[in-house]
């Protein structure tokens, strides 16, 4: 079973996604987002140990609170990251650009791009390469729970946005077509900013990428 607390965190309301293997108290966060400290307590209340942080991409607001958060374990966690997002990562995440600085932490020691899978416990999450937001961005898929955790690829009623360097509009939407709209409909997507949805509803109804986008009355 995968548990999943969402904490919705920073300055640009950033969803970070502390999960678990409840079975063997093993825990990762897809995005330490911002407020390590407040990740690190969510997890202590129920016992989870956190192991590994994931970046789905190397904006600041996705892992601003990686520091805190690795400042805390003993031992360190895994950092896993595409190795394309190295550069922005390097640059602070792009954060000067909204006039933030911040802790980057460890530099990741998994390069996305060479696995296919991440274990959690029990549990094993595919890597779906899904470039267009930024060069190296992934999306992370489980299978048995059937979620997609999308970070800023797609978002309810919404898609990233592709106009900050290293965007691309048309790979955001060759992403999104090959990574997300052949999972089953019932997918829940779980976004980097914003309300949960599922793989239905956006294929349906989002304004961007959907089937009824450009459908004049
Ligand atoms: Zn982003
Ligand atoms: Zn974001």
């Amino acid at each position: 079973m995968l548990e999943i607390i969402p904490l919705v965190l920073g300055p640009v309301s950033t969803n970070c996604y502390l999960i678990a293997d409840p079975d063997s108290g093993d825990a990762a966060v897809i995005d330490p987002a911002w407020e390590g400290q407040a990740i690190l307590a969510e997890a202590q209340k129920r016992g989870w140990k956190i192991g590994q942080l994931w970046y789905t991409h190397a904006h600041f607001d996705h892992f601003g609170g990686a520091a805190e958060i690795a400042n805390a374990l003993d031992p360190q966690p895994v950092i896993a990251m595409h190795s394309a997002e190295q550069p922005l990562w390097e640059m602070g995440g792009g954060g000067a650009l909204f006039g933030f600085k911040i802790d980057k932490g460890p530099q990741p020691s998994v390069d996305l791009a060479s696995v296919r899978t991440l274990g959690l416990g029990g549990l094993t999450f595919e890597v779906r390469p899904t470039p267009g937001h930024t060069p190296g961005h992934c999306a992370f898929y489980c299978a048995g729970a059937a979620v997609l955790f999308s970070g800023d690829l797609i978002f309810q009623g919404g898609v990233g946005r592709t106009d900050l360097p290293g965007g691309d509009w048309d790979a955001l939407v060759e992403s999104i077509r090959t990574q997300v709209f052949t999972l089953s409909e019932e997918t829940r997507i779980l976004s980097g900013h914003g309300e949960e949805s599922t793989v239905g509803e956006e294929k349906q109804f989002n304004p961007f990428v959907g089937e009824g986008r450009n459908s004049e009355g």
